[in-house]
């Protein structure tokens, strides 16, 4: 194959129009190039055959040494078209070796703060571009509802509307001032849709459901996205009504290319291809696969090596013509274009490298995010512990007190997904909650640490690996509690004044294929638990946890603090809150279960059922989306509404008044639910629209204006359209949504 002249290829002249450009590369591009461009390889493979035998297009998981070397064999093609380099970058710069870990984006959703999400992205997109990545596969936009799945870490929790926020904050964050920004990279909007709505919990499952379910609330953030242009989605594992999402006309030619214009790229998520074939049996062969995928709109095909072949063997045979294949190049090569690669590949830029990666600013930023991602959920003036009242005894128990790698969470360092980092991130760089009460408890505190309880041990699942060769994750057994071990915290807590358990769970239950059946403590936690109860010395429990996890009764009065994975500084975050330096201003996401039969617990159910409760339990979670406390205590009263009727055009306002009536300053996030009273097809009783971050000072009174657009209180119909039903509403304002605690001011759609 002749090497192409780059001194006159018009491709290569950036004064010519994207258009043109991708044009005049299309037409001297071969099947097998053009094949080849809609390939995303798996860079842990032998990067030479991916690059000169394969044309690929992309590559995703390369160490950094990688990086380099793919760049070098490019410029070795024939055509130079140069590489996307992927990966899942998705709370911080997951697989770089000292790169700043952010909370999971499940603790990130605690804040409910987007523009501090936006800034977290753009942290991690300044760290990223500097490596010589371009691409990033986050934000998650599915729906946490069931919480056995595994998964429910990467999400920004049950709530569509606060998806819709904080994604599109990411987003932004990522691709910051557009693709001629140095510090931008493409962001995913994932896993496009359905996903999480799996059977049992079981991750990639069957997701059973329809068409109207999808729009009402599973396809909202997404559009909310596209429109504000994400530019790539990425596609889910899940079949719906029995058509994979890959090849679902539907969902990607009907509603997001047409319904909403979607001019952005398709990746499939991992082998989604080669899984019709191989996992679903519904593709006989690649060939068809490989056929159906591209006809479907699918741009980038990830990690399918049989694709290459397939499409080749589907164009011969007549199963797909090359005008489907060239639709989708020239949207990968249009990208390529516009991100300026022919010009500036990208590369890593040690310079930028030492300046950005774990930089002041950034972990400064870090700490941040963690302090507001910690929810307090309960408290019995245990907390803060308080130095004044003289010289302390703390016993920090629990086997997640000085777990480093744990304290990360999934997609980072050590946590599976790539084989170069197999110790994880350098411990400096990481505080623990031991490290950080250590750091920063007074000097005449007593501190002793156990670690009181083991959680699982490791154990090869005994069908081997997957069909296609990948092995499949160990299989974790719980350890049983250990007498010595629970003994030893014992004698510690009753030494001490004060004891702060440590509990949650760990890296093996996270995750891809690791959703859990229970939600319960897992190991020796729960016997370490009760028995620290049983000694009477105050307990206070920090659940780190990747998602709600249920308590063992002998705590259910005892303070407790819920966090997500909270990164790097998580547990400087936590151990000022203990200490009182830091105000709790976290609220949750995500419903906390009281049983995992429970599910699912999210609050926005839709109405009608008999009864409110099984035979041998409540219904209600055990705690609420939206609830948080402070060290304080904040009052609302005289809530009002200030246009008690409105055209569907307008504004709904109201007025709350808030009092700080504590002795510490609160952090309040105010929240505003809608209900329509009466609809012409069941729906949500009360729905998330708005709300509003106020700090209050000691003693401090303030009224607030709040606003919803009459426009979104919508239902979708029956016929699955989304509409205004005029008539009768009621706004509900209040600190959580739960019922009990929301103030309800009516007000009418004409
Ligand atoms: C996951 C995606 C991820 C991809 C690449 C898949 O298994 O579902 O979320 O982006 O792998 O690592």
């Amino acid at each position: 194959m002749t090497a192409v002249d780059t001194s006159t290829a018009a491709y290569l002249d950036p004064r010519l129009s994207v258009d043109d450009r991708v044009a005049d590369l299309l037409s001297r591009m071969t099947l097998p190039e053009k094949v080849g461009q809609m390939m995303q390889y798996d860079a842990r493979e032998e990067l030479e055959g991916i690059v000169l035998e394969h044309h690929a297009g992309s590559i995703l998981h390369t160490s950094p040494e990688k990086v380099l070397r793919a760049a070098e064999l490019t410029a070795q093609t024939r055509l130079r078209i140069p590489l996307l380099v992927a990966d899942d970058c998705i709370h911080g710069h997951s697989f770089w070796e000292g790169a700043t870990i952010f909370p999971t984006q499940l603790g990130m959703a605690a804040t409910w703060d987007p523009d501090l999400v936006e800034r977290v992205a753009r942290a991690t997109a300044a760290e990223v571009a500097a490596t010589g990545i371009h691409w990033t596969f986050s934000p998650v936009l599915c729906i946490a509802r069931d919480l056995r799945w595994g998964r429910i870490d990467e999400t920004f929790g049950e709530d569509p509307f606060l998806i819709g926020e904080l994604a599109s904050a990411m987003v932004r964050g990522y691709q910051g001032g557009g693709l001629g920004d140095p510090d931008a990279i493409l962001a995913t909007a994932k896993h496009f849709a359905g996903y999480s709505e799996t059977q049992g919990g079981r991750d990639a499952s069957e997701a059973d459901i329809s068409r109207r379910k999808l729009r009402s609330w599973f396809l909202p953030p997404f559009e909310r996205v596209a429109r504000e242009g994400c530019r790539t989605f990425m596609l889910g594992y899940q079949s719906t009504d029995g058509v994979p999402i890959t090849v679902n006309d539907w969902l990607l030619s009907d509603v997001l290319r047409g319904e909403w214009g979607y001019t952005g790229t398709l990746i499939t998520d991992w082998d989604n291809v080669g899984r019709m074939v191989w996992e679903q049996h519904v593709q006989p062969d690649y060939a068809h696969a490989a056929a159906a995928a591209v006809k479907a709109g699918n741009d980038m095909v990830m990690s399918t090596p049989g694709f290459f072949p397939g499409a080749l063997e589907a164009v011969e045979r007549g199963l797909l013509d090359e005008a489907d294949i060239d639709r989708s190049v020239s949207r990968i090569l249009s990208l390529k274009f516009r991100f300026g690669l022919f010009e500036n590949p990208r590369l890593p830029d040690p310079e930028r490298i030492r300046a950005v990666i774990a930089s002041r600013d950034h972990t400064a930023l870090n700490l941040e995010v963690a302090r507001r991602s910690l929810v307090l959920l309960r408290n019995d003036g245990t907390l803060p512990l308080n130095p004044e009242a003289g010289a302390r005894r703390v016993a920090i128990v629990g086997p997640l007190a000085d777990d480093a790698q744990t304290q990360l969470g999934d997609w980072a360092g050590s946590s599976g997904q790539v084989d170069w980092m197999p110790d994880g991130h350098p411990r400096a760089q990481i505080t623990t909650v031991l490290d950080g009460l250590r750091g920063l408890a007074p000097a005449d505190w007593s501190l002793e640490h156990v670690e009181g309880a083991g959680i699982l041990d490791l154990t090869d699942d005994p069908a081997g690996t997957f069909p296609d060769g990948q092995p499949r994750p160990p299989i974790a057994v719980p350890r049983e509690p250990d007498a010595a071990q629970i003994a030893e915290a014992v004698a510690a807590a009753r030494r001490s004044d004060v004891v702060v358990a440590v509990v949650g769970d760990r890296i093996e239950l996270v995750g891809e294929g690791r959703s859990t059946a229970t939600l319960e403590l897992v190991g020796g936690q729960r016997a370490l638990l009760e028995a620290l109860a049983a000694t009477g010395t105050p307990l206070v429990v920090v659940l780190m946890a990747s998602k709600p996890l249920v308590l063992p009764e002998a705590v259910r009065g005892a303070p407790l603090i819920w966090v997500a994975n909270p990164g790097m500084e998580g547990g400087r975050a936590i151990a000022e809150l203990l200490l009182g330096r830091i105000e709790p201003a976290g609220r949750l996401p995500i419903s906390f279960a009281r049983h995992a039969g429970q599910q699912p617990t999210y609050y926005n159910q839709i109405r009608g059922q008999h009864g409110d409760r099984y035979a041998d339990l409540t219904q209600e979670p055990a705690f609420a989306f939206g609830e948080g406390l402070s060290y304080s205590t904040v009052a609302y009263r005289d809530a009002a509404i200030r246009t008690p009727r409105v055209g569907v055009d307008d504004a709904v306002r109201a007025r709350i008044t808030l009092s700080n009536t504590g002795k510490r300053p609160a952090h309040e996030v105010v929240q505003v639910y809608v209900r329509d009273r009466v609809t012409s097809v069941s729906w949500a009783d009360r729905e998330l629209k708005a709300y509003r971050s106020v700090d209050l000072a000691p003693g401090e009174t303030r009224t607030i204006d709040l606003e919803v657009a009459a426009a979104d209180c919508t239902i979708v119909d029956a016929s699955g359209e989304r509409i205004v039903e005029r008539g009768a509403f009621d706004l509900l304002i209040g600190p959580s949504s739960r019922e009990e605690t929301l103030h309800a001011v009516g007000f009418e759609i004409g």
